[in-house]
């Protein structure tokens, strides 16, 4: 590891806290980051960076490249999240949300300040790079397709980078340690919204009704057949249906009701079976009530997955950075993240740093109102991203042989 990055990493804890806890008091929902994405956008700025924003509505891109760099050098692109999610804060922390129902919960403040420090080392340093850095502060990651946005708004367009690296602070890992995994990490998520039309009517005369609230009963247990009867018991899948709405009074048979839920799966095959089965069952079932139906899938992420080349300089980075013996792996987890819209087309790898601290009470999960993470690991993050940088920019240059550790 270049013997700068650590020690500069270290010095940025004071910023990375104040820049975090800024972002955290003044949340915002996904594609409404104006004030982040204005305070990303001055920041860079005031690093001397060639800056771009409004791409995918709030998200802010910048060029760091060294003076006189040859056209066909290769590119890297860095990725951060910017958005929160709405939650009521619960924390009583002294810089808790000043926007009532809206939370920094899953980290993504962190991610931006960390963001803004590797901005900074790599700014300063721009002239010992190898290549270019492509810096993407990306808006709406949860659930509402910010990577999509950016790429459909030409985040991926000249220069096209080769490869992507970013990285998720992890409430559930010990702060020390660092998750480096190569395939796949997090699922497929699927998003869907069912909704059932039957004939509503009096709570008296159901012969003279279709009941939606009963079709729409047993459109859930049905619908729980698809992983315990099609699914390859092998394969990993979880069907959910969070949320059920139907009817208006008890002595009303509703006409209509609405279900949300979501899939998640880490094979292709797989998750295709889910989403035609998810079809066939909605419409066996309703056929059979005489009642209709009309599905909507939402926000729809592919599984991530990092490459193994990305894998393995991720892990050789992260050795240098934590040591060996805090670098894991873990089980494939459930949750979906659109980071993996990166890395489908720029293949590398998707980094978790490790942010529990119980003795200190950092120990909530992600989206609980009562979440926090330990902000001392904030310059590990700086650390791997910067040097995952060069790493994977050298790579190039010395023909594709691996960093030594
Ligand atoms: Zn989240
Ligand atoms: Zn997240």
């Amino acid at each position: 590891m270049r013997e700068w990055i650590e020690r500069e990493a270290n010095e940025l804890l004071p910023e990375l806290i104040e820049w975090r806890r800024d972002f955290h008091r003044n949340p915002e929902l996904g594609f409404e980051e104006v004030r982040t994405a204005g305070v990303v956008a001055a920041h860079l700025q005031e690093q001397g960076l060639e800056v771009s924003t409004g791409i995918g509505k709030t998200g802010v891109i910048a060029m760091v490249e060294p003076d006189g760099l040859d056209e066909d050098s290769e590119t890297v692109l860095l990725r951060f999240d910017m958005d929160a999610l709405p939650i009521l804060e619960e924390t009583g922390l002294p810089f808790a949300s000043q926007n009532p129902g809206v939370m920094h919960a899953c980290g993504h403040d962190g991610h931006t300040a960390i963001g803004m420090g590797v901005a900074k080392l790599l700014a300063r340093h721009r002239n010992e790079l190898p290549g270019r850095v492509k810096l993407v502060f990306q808006p709406a990651e949860e659930g509402l397709g910010g990577a999509k946005a950016m790429i459909e708004d030409g985040a991926l367009d000249e220069p096209q980078p080769a490869a992507s690296y970013g990285l998720h602070l992890w409430s559930r890992l010990p702060y020390k340690q660092v998750v480096v995994q190569p395939g796949p990490l997090w699922a497929a998520a699927d998003i869907f919204t069912l909704t059932i039309r039957g004939q509503g009517g009096h709570g008296a005369t159901p012969h003279d009704t279709i009941d939606a609230t009963y079709v729409a009963s047993q459109v859930v247990v049905a619908l729980q057949s698809i992983v315990a009867r099609n699914a390859n018991p092998a394969d990993t899948a979880v069907v959910t249906v969070g949320s059920f709405q139907s009817g208006t009074a008890g002595n009303v048979i509703s006409e209509q009701a609405v279900l949300k839920g979501t899939m998640r799966s880490f094979e292709p095959e797989v998750r295709d079976l889910l989403r035609a089965r998810l079809d066939e069952v909605c419409a066996g079932v309703c056929q059979a009530m005489g009642a209709t139906y009309e599905i909507s899938m939402q926000s729809c992420v592919p599984p991530t997955v990092n490459s193994e080349e990305g894998a393995r300089l991720m892990e050789v980075v992260a050795n240098g950075v934590v040591g060996g013996e805090n670098v894991a792996q873990i089980p494939p987890m459930m949750v979906g993240e659109d980071m993996a819209e990166f890395l489908n087309r720029a293949p590398g790898c998707f980094v978790l740093v490790g942010a529990a601290n119980p003795d200190e009470g950092f120990y909530s999960p992600h989206h609980s109102p009562t979440f926090d993470f330990e902000e001392s690991v904030m310059p590990t993050g700086v650390a791997l991203l910067t040097e995952a940088a060069f790493a994977q920019l050298s790579l190039r240059q010395s023909g594709g042989d691996m960093p030594e550790g």
